[in-house]
């Protein structure tokens, strides 16, 4: 190759290191040879899709060869009503991973900055840097979002802060006094990112709704999705809650398409299906009370967490344990591209899938 490509890439992109997700079970079924792999590495949905979300799937197929509604009017109606927010207000993705990117495309530039927390979701400084802006990573306290210091890190080039609320890997959240204190810091022109991919499974008093603040925000933006407690991630969907002018500048930097059309139909299925979630969250449940009571017998420390995966402190090095439980057959995540190498974060699955993730770890460590 004559050519230095790399030399010819962008600043921001040069030094970016790309997202590093879970790893698929069939990868570690053809590299074992082996057939009943559990992955609790993507916080996934263990009971799997709503049947509702399968049926509205199925009839849907042999509407394939259309576009899809690039504007999603029926689901957006779907969550206007469940939300009471009007449909100008919602921008939908290809998974909130989507919105998220938009928004910074909208908002950041080289000459900007983009606040986060240390060992916030990793998606949020690859977007940033990705357009050149210059990612703030304010130091995390007891591994949760620091927002005192986070405000104190805005400036006159800030553009954007993300919050991650529960926050993906730790676990850690902010309460509605303390996120209400934050935002009289922000200055209206800093867009706040408020990430509730978890939000079905919080059941804490004070975790604040911020949908319900949009009116007194015009600045938050409120990002949600289908992949987790909705059991939809390989479907890719979710979407974005905004003041209007904020949504319309979104849905400029759109694909037409982006939204596949098998995700809006089981989308919207699927929010008709509380029971499904309900049951989501009561496996969810028992299954965080079990893993904190293993990890306890086994003398490992966790980082509380009110979504539906568990961080815990190793006795030695994460990738070690990890590659251990993968000879074991079992998939979890390891957080050193998040500054955490001594943790592993694991989700809850079913019971079985607990259990098995639970003999592993007794027989690695
Ligand atoms: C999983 C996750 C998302 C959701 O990503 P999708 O693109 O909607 O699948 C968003 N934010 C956080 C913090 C997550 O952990």
């Amino acid at each position: 190759m004559s050519c230095d490509f790399h030399a010819l890439a962008t600043p921001g992109v040069q030094r970016l290191h790309p997202y590093e997700p879970g790893k698929p079970m069939e990868e570690l079924e053809r590299e074992l040879g082996i057939r009943d792999v559990v992955k609790l590495a993507s916080n996934e949905n263990p009971l799997g899709p709503s049947p509702r979300a399968l049926q509205a799937i199925q009839a849907h197929l042999p509407e394939l060869a259309r576009y899809p509604d690039g504007n999603g009017y029926v689901l957006k109606q779907a969550l206007s009503h469940r939300l009471d927010v009007p449909a100008e207000q919602l921008t939908l993705g290809n998974g909130s991973n989507d919105v998220l990117e938009f928004i910074v495309r909208v908002f950041a530039t080289p000459a900007h900055e983009v606040v986060c927390s240390q060992h916030a979701f990793a998606v949020y400084p690859i977007s940033s840097q990705s357009v050149g802006a210059r990612v703030v990573s304010v130091p995390a306290r007891d591994y949760g979002h620091d927002l005192q210091a986070m405000a104190d890190a805005i400036n006159e080039r800030t553009c954007l802060v993300f919050i991650a609320n529960p926050n993906n890997p730790t676990g850690t959240w902010v309460d509605a006094d303390a996120l209400a204190g934050f935002l009289e810091r922000v200055p209206e022109h800093v867009l706040v990112v408020v990430d509730e991919a978890y939000r079905e499974y919080v059941d804490e008093p004070d975790y604040p709704d911020c949908v319900q603040w949009l009116p007194a925000h015009a600045n938050l933006v409120v990002t949600r999705t289908f992949s987790k407690a909705y059991g939809l991630a390989g479907l890719r969907i979710g979407y974005a809650v905004s003041n209007p002018q904020v949504a319309d500048l979104m849905n400029r930097v759109r694909q037409p398409f982006n939204v596949n059309s098998l995700g809006l139909v089981a989308a919207a299925a699927a929010l008709e299906d509380r029971e499904h979630v309900e049951r989501g969250l009561a496996v969810n449940r028992t299954g965080m009370r079990f893993l904190r009571d293993n990890l306890q017998r086994l003398g490992l420390q966790y980082i509380p967490s009110i979504g539906n995966f568990l961080t815990a402190r190793m006795p030695r090095s994460g990738a070690e344990v990890y590659q251990a439980l993968l000879r074991e057959g079992v998939i979890v995540r390891p957080l050193g591209a998040y500054g955490m190498p001594d943790h592993l974060r694991i989700s809850i699955g079913t019971e079985a899938e607990n259990r098995r993730l639970v003999a592993a770890l007794e027989r690695v460590l």
